[in-house]
């Protein structure tokens, strides 16, 4: 099977990008998954950089890391600081966006704003042919308002600068997610938009 589910497919990406030993940021923890993910890739001499707003989440990652939460630094703050944490050059970056699966608050959601913030300050910060994988869930209230900033958001970034796709299966039911992917293309330390 090519045409992989959006999940799967980013994984990819970051796969075919990521080098052992690098720093990458998942900006959104949540239950842990993709940052169990990128602390694989890393391997033994890399760092991940797990960000989430809520203590469970933290909470959630931690236990799912097991043997390899020496290779993360989990962060109890909100994505868009990302440049308070980390250092130049990172290796990529994995957003999920939406609320926590599974949580007593499913209110708490990614929001337009510091969304686009953290994506800004990670795209100064990323390695030239680094990527940013953004999974879009639409499904929730909030949901459209933040895609469509994002969509926005993305379109103004010069093409010299990075590629931008979409990707999306098409013949899914209830509200598939979809996956913007940002390759930088070019080294350049402040993002200038269109
Ligand atoms: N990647 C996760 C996994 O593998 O389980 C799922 C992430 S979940 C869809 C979205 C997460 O983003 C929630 O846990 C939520 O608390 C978190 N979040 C919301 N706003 C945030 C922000 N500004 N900074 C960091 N995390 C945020």
């Amino acid at each position: 099977m090519r045409l992989h589910r959006v999940l799967p497919f980013a994984k990819r990406l970051l796969a075919e990008t990521v080098v052992a030993g690098e720093t990458v940021v998942d900006a959104t923890a949540g239950n842990g998954n993709d940052t169990v993910f990128l602390a694989e890739l890393i391997g033994e001499e890399g760092k991940v950089f797990a960000f989430d707003i809520q203590q469970a989440a933290l909470r959630a990652t931690k236990e799912r890391l097991a043997g390899l939460a020496n290779r993360v630094d989990l962060v109890l703050d909100s994505h868009a600081h990302v440049d308070r944490y980390v250092q130049k050059p990172i290796g990529g970056a994995m957003f999920n966006l939406g609320y926590l699966p599974y949580s007593d608050d499913p209110t708490i959601i990614t929001k337009p704003e510091s969304t686009i913030e953290a994506i800004h300050k990670l795209l100064a910060l990323l390695k030239k042919g680094g990527i940013i994988t953004v999974s879009v869930y639409d499904g929730h209230e909030g949901g459209p308002q933040e895609r469509d900033a994002l969509l926005q958001y993305v379109k103004t970034l010069r093409q010299a600068d990075v590629h931008v796709i979409r990707y999306e299966l098409l013949n899914q039911r209830n509200n598939p997610p979809f996956l913007i992917a940002i390759e930088k293309v070019r080294e350049f330390d402040e993002v200038i938009l269109m």
